[in-house]
C-alpha cells in the first residue's frame, strides 16, 4: 500500500494512469460484482448473470446459432477453415459486452477473472497444448484477455499453456472493418513455432471468425494435427 499511496499523492487524479486506478479499485473492492460494483462478488452477481445471453444451439463447427436446424445455416456443417471445432457459449451482448469492456478497456483483473469463469466446458484431445491468440505488438501493458482466458483453460484441464503464436506485423482493429476487409487485414498475420501436438486455441471474442481462422492456419502450417477453438463470446 505504501507504493500505491505515494503514487496517488504524487500526481493529480486527472493524470493517473487508468490501469493504476484499475489495480487500486481491485484492491479496495475485492468482493463486489465487477459489472455492477454493488452486489457481492467476486464473480458476476445473479442479477448481472441474468443479463447474459446463451447462443441458441451453437454450431459445433463455427459457433453460429443453428437454433435446432438440421444443418448449420451459415457454414452448412463445413465449419471455419483450419478449425476442427469451435466452442462458444455466449452472445457478445448485455452483461458479457459490459464485462469484456471492463476487462479490456479498464484492464481490471476482477473482470478478467469473471470472464474466465464464464468459459464453456470443453472436451480436449489428449496431449493438447493451450495457445492464446497473441496480443498485437506494442499493445499497452495490462492483462491481455485472450492470454488470461487461455491460462484459465490450461489450469482447468491441466494442460500446458504455450505462447507459440506471434503476430508478425501491425494490423487495424478488426471491429472497425467490414467483413471482406477483416480477412485481408489478418491475412498472414500470425506465425507459429513448429509443433506436433493438438492445440486448443483461445480468443476472447469471435466476430467474422477471420482472426481465429488465420491463427489456426498458422498453427496447422507449423504442424498442428488439430486445432480446436474456444472463445468467450460471439457476435450474432
Ligand atoms: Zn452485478
Ligand atoms: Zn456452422
Amino acid at each position: 500500500m505504501h507504493g500505491l499511496r505515494r503514487g496517488c499523492a504524487g500526481r493529480s487524479i486527472g493524470n493517473v494512469d487508468p490501469m493504476a486506478w484499475a489495480a487500486v479499485l481491485d484492491l479496495l473492492l475485492p468482493s463486489v460484482c465487477p459489472r455492477c460494483r454493488v452486489a457481492p462478488g467476486p464473480l458476476l452477481c445473479p442479477g448481472c448473470a441474468a443479463d447474459l445471453e446463451e447462443l441458441a444451439d451453437p454450431c459445433p463447427w463455427c459457433a453460429e446459432p443453428r437454433a435446432g436446424a438440421a444443418r448449420c445455416p451459415v457454414c452448412d456443417d463445413r465449419g471455419l477453415p483450419h478449425c476442427d471445432r469451435v466452442t462458444v457459449q455466449w452472445v457478445y451482448d448485455g452483461a458479457l459486452r459490459d464485462l469484456v469492456g471492463i476487462a479490456k478497456i479498464e484492464g481490471r483483473a476482477a473482470a478478467v477473472a469473471a470472464c474466465a469463469a464464464l468459459l464453456p466446458p470443453l472436451d480436449v484431445a489428449p496431449g493438447s497444448v493451450v495457445v492464446p491468440v497473441p496480443p498485437s505488438p506494442g499493445r499497452r501493458p495490462g492483462p491481455h484477455l485472450a492470454t488470461a482466458l487461455a491460462a484459465a483453460v490450461a489450469r482447468h484441464h491441466r494442460l500446458p499453456l504455450r505462447r507459440w503464436l506471434r503476430q508478425v506485423r501491425p494490423a487495424a482493429e478488426q471491429h472497425r472493418l467490414n467483413r471482406a476487409d477483416r480477412m485481408r487485414n489478418v491475412e498472414g498475420l500470425f506465425r507459429a513455432r513448429p509443433l506436433t501436438v493438438p492445440v486448443v486455441l483461445v480468443d476472447d471474442l469471435i466476430t467474422s471468425g477471420a482472426t481465429v481462422i488465420m491463427a489456426a492456419a498458422a498453427l496447422k502450417a507449423a504442424g498442428a494435427p488439430q486445432v480446436q477453438v474456444v472463445a468467450l463470446g460471439r457476435t450474432v
